[in-house]
């Protein structure tokens, strides 16, 4: 047998250390974080080679909700554009233009059931803080009430133009049905500038997948059974980059006389949105899309709703008031059932 010459074996000792030195070698830690941002928990696990990102990834979220998101913080820029005069054109940031134009379509798109504008009416009904009034009294809001926030509501009620927006008819922006997906498009943005290998992070109920687990095999992403919201209702198996949202009457509600008034909103009629669902998940390649559709399809039903999230390249999966579940075509090779 020939012997192996020395300048080679001196050459795999030279690339072994320099591996060893530079790092590639090393296996991915993984991190775990949970904390509160945007009314809402913070879930993140992420693996990585290089620092760990989550406190980075949570002062992310905090920034856009206060910089530019928030109605409810006086400094934010959608709190500002609430308080502009009526009729004026603001100069929008760059990202927000960007936003507020794709939010528009998905309203054209919907009809209407999606309209960032129902700020009034959202504060009217205040299902976030329990319908109740400072005297600390349930308050479910009476038809004229109703009527006067519809007046100060309607998509149409917005132009956008050259980077600003005008704002009609006192007009009250309100992005909760969105902005959760939109702080999981930033932080796709971001983990591409980081040693993160992988990482599937929660902001309420808008998630984002990305990259790959440790072993390679896809992440398991778990739907709520909206019957019994400490079960699963199934899990999507999902690889790489993936924008995930859930809209559902069980999230935030309140009950009066057995009667359920969830935050689901119906801009035709002013009244929680009653198209016979339960729940519905969209699954995009874009958490604002994803966000605006979860709530734009539960405000339809799973018929209408199917038909404007294919509009956009998006998957669903849809729970009706009789417990059925409704798959669109390519949902049926990402969500598995949890057994009974
Ligand atoms: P989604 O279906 O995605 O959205 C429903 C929400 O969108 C409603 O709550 C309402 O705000 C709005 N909406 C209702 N109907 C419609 C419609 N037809 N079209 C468009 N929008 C509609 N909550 C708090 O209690 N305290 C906070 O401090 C707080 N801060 C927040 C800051 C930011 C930046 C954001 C984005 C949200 C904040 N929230 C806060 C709200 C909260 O986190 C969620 O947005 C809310 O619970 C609904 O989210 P969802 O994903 O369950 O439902
Ligand atoms: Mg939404």
């Amino acid at each position: 047998m020939k012997s192996v010459p020395k300048i080679f074996l001196k050459s795999i000792v030279l690339l072994l250390s320099l591996c060893i030195l530079t790092g590639c070698s090393r296996q991915p830690v993984s991190y775990s974080a949970t904390d509160i941002g945007m009314g809402t928990v913070i879930s993140q696990t992420l693996y990585t080679t290089g620092e760990d990102e989550t406190a980075n990834i949570i002062a992310l979220i905090r920034k856009l909700e206060e910089d530019e998101l928030s109605r409810r913080i006086s400094g934010s820029e959608v709190a500002g554009l609430n308080v502009s005069a009526p009729g004026v054109p603001v100069k929008l940031s760059e990202e927000l233009w960007e936003e507020l134009l794709l939010l528009q379509e998905v309203s054209l798109q919907s009809g209407g059931a999606f309209d960032i504008t129902l700020g009034s009416l959202i504060v009217l009904w205040n299902i976030d803080g329990q319908a109740l009034t400072d005297n600390g009294e349930i308050h479910i809001p009476t038809e004229e009430e109703i009527a006067g926030a519809l007046e100060r509501s309607g998509y149409e009620k917005i132009l956008l133009q050259d980077g600003c927006i005008t704002l009609k008819d006192g007009v009250q922006l309100d992005l909760g049905a969105a902005g959760k997906g939109i702080a999981c498009d930033r932080i796709g943005d971001y983990l591409k500038e980081t040693d993160v290998s992988g990482a599937v992070i929660s902001v309420g109920g808008s998630i984002v997948t990305y990259g790959k687990k440790p072993d390679g095999s896809p992440w398991q992403v778990g739907i709520v059974n909206p019957e019994d919201t400490s079960r699963l209702l199934g899990t999507l198996s999902l690889a790489g980059e993936w924008y995930i949202s859930t809209s559902g009457d069980y999230e935030r509600y309140i009950e009066v006389d057995g009667i359920r008034y969830h935050h689901i909103l119906d801009p035709a009629s002013g009244y929680p949105a009653e198209s016979g669902l339960r729940s519905v998940t969209v699954v995009c390649n874009s958490g604002i899309l994803s966000d605006a559709l979860s709530t734009a399809c539960f405000v339809l039903g799973w018929e209408e709703g199917m038909k404007l999230a294919a509009r956009f390249g998006a998957e669903t999966v849809f729970v009706d008031r009789e417990g059925n579940i409704h798959l669109s075509e390519g949902m049926k090779d990402i969500f598995k059932q949890a057994e009974e």
